[in-house]
């Protein structure tokens, strides 16, 4: 279960933050998942919900997570495009699998987009 320590970790970094800022309770998280993460956003959502109830502060809080679309960069021609729908998966530097849309090169990098970032936070 990694997306449950992943959970666990953004709720004792929640309530790091709620301290910090003396907040009584956290309304609201927004949090991007990258799209190479390897996250199930499904168990994510279903870990954090079952464990956010053990703490008061976090207690109502709404996750909400947001999957931007993953991107690589031509190295022919320096052109960044995302990857169709579905067709996750970051390809091995100077793989052939995603040939470029716009030059046709199979050279691709993917860019960034496997980390776990906490986007926005409201409290009261
Ligand atoms: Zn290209």
């Amino acid at each position: 279960m990694h997306e449950l320590s992943l959970a666990q970790g953004l709720i004792d970094q929640l309530l790091a933050l709620a301290d910090k800022h003396q907040a009584e309770k956290i309304t609201k998280v927004t949090v991007i998942v990258g799209p190479f993460s390897g996250i199930v956003t499904d168990s994510f959502s279903f870990g954090f919900d079952a464990l956010k109830q053990e703490q008061n502060p976090t207690k109502e809080s709404v996750l909400v997570l947001e999957t931007p679309p993953p991107e690589y960069t031509c190295l022919q021609c320096g052109n960044c495009f995302t990857s169709p729908a579905g067709q996750v998966q970051k390809p091995r530097p100077f793989s052939s699998t995603l040939p470029c849309p716009d030059c046709g090169g199979a050279h691709c990098t993917a860019k960034g987009g496997d980390e776990l970032i906490l986007k926005q936070l409201e409290m009261e």
